[in-house]
């Protein structure tokens, strides 16, 4: 759940000083997926490319330590966090343990988000690096496939050091950072988080 409090407080950026946000590089185009590929296309995160009050610092945790294309990895026993504090591990498909890895993964971006004064991160949900909302709960690949409420290891890593991270479908909250960075910007309160969507509410059985 993302703090708009927080987002609702940040400064108006200018050209001179832009707003500086930590971006998963997935999310701007890079094909640093584990298959080689970009993941997708991510309009929302590929908006803050338009625009000249912004600077995007990116980032791709798993490629840092394990390179591209890898395989896919998920968390096991635990959330980022769990991993951060050594009672969950992260292992890929075939079953090797990445904790260690992607624990300096995490130390990695934790280092260029303090040297570059990061006022945001904006990291691919889902991702056993990325994720800041939900991951999933074990091997993606399993049949049953379970996911998760939590934030995967470089999530994690920031949040415990007080950065704020939200992921590319927390719309609502994107809405407060496209107002800041451009003042012609209407913010359309019809638009959600993620954790607000039907989905996210039935599967995880909030308020029922
Ligand atoms: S680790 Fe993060 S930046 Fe890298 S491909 Fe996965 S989601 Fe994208």
């Amino acid at each position: 759940m993302t703090n708009r409090n927080y987002l609702e407080n940040l400064r108006i950026p200018t050209k001179e000083k832009p707003l500086r946000i930590l971006m998963s590089s997935c999310l701007v185009g890079i094909t640093c997926g584990y298959d080689g590929s970009a993941n997708g296309e991510y309009p929302s995160a590929l908006k803050f490319l338009n625009y000249d009050t912004v600077k995007i610092i990116k980032f791709c945790p798993e490629e840092f330590s394990f390179g591209t294309p890898r395989e896919m990895c998920d968390i096991h026993g635990g959330t980022g966090i769990d991993v951060l504090n050594g009672t969950a591990k992260v292992l890929t498909e075939t079953g090797k343990d990445w904790s260690k890895g992607m624990i300096r993964a995490s130390e990695k971006i934790l280092e260029i988000a303090k040297i570059e004064k990061i006022e945001v991160a904006i990291l691919m949900d889902v991702s056993a690096a990325c994720g800041s909302q939900v991951i999933y709960d074990g091997n993606r690949f399993s049949e049953n496939k379970v996911y998760q409420i939590g934030a995967g290891v470089s999530s994690a890593q920031l949040k415990r050091n007080g950065i704020e991270v939200i992921s590319q479908r927390d719309f609502s909250s994107l809405e407060i950072l496209y107002s800041k960075i451009d003042t012609n910007h209407k913010v359309n309160d019809t638009k959600l988080d993620h954790h607000e969507i039907e989905w996210y509410k039935d599967y995880f059985n909030i308020n029922k």
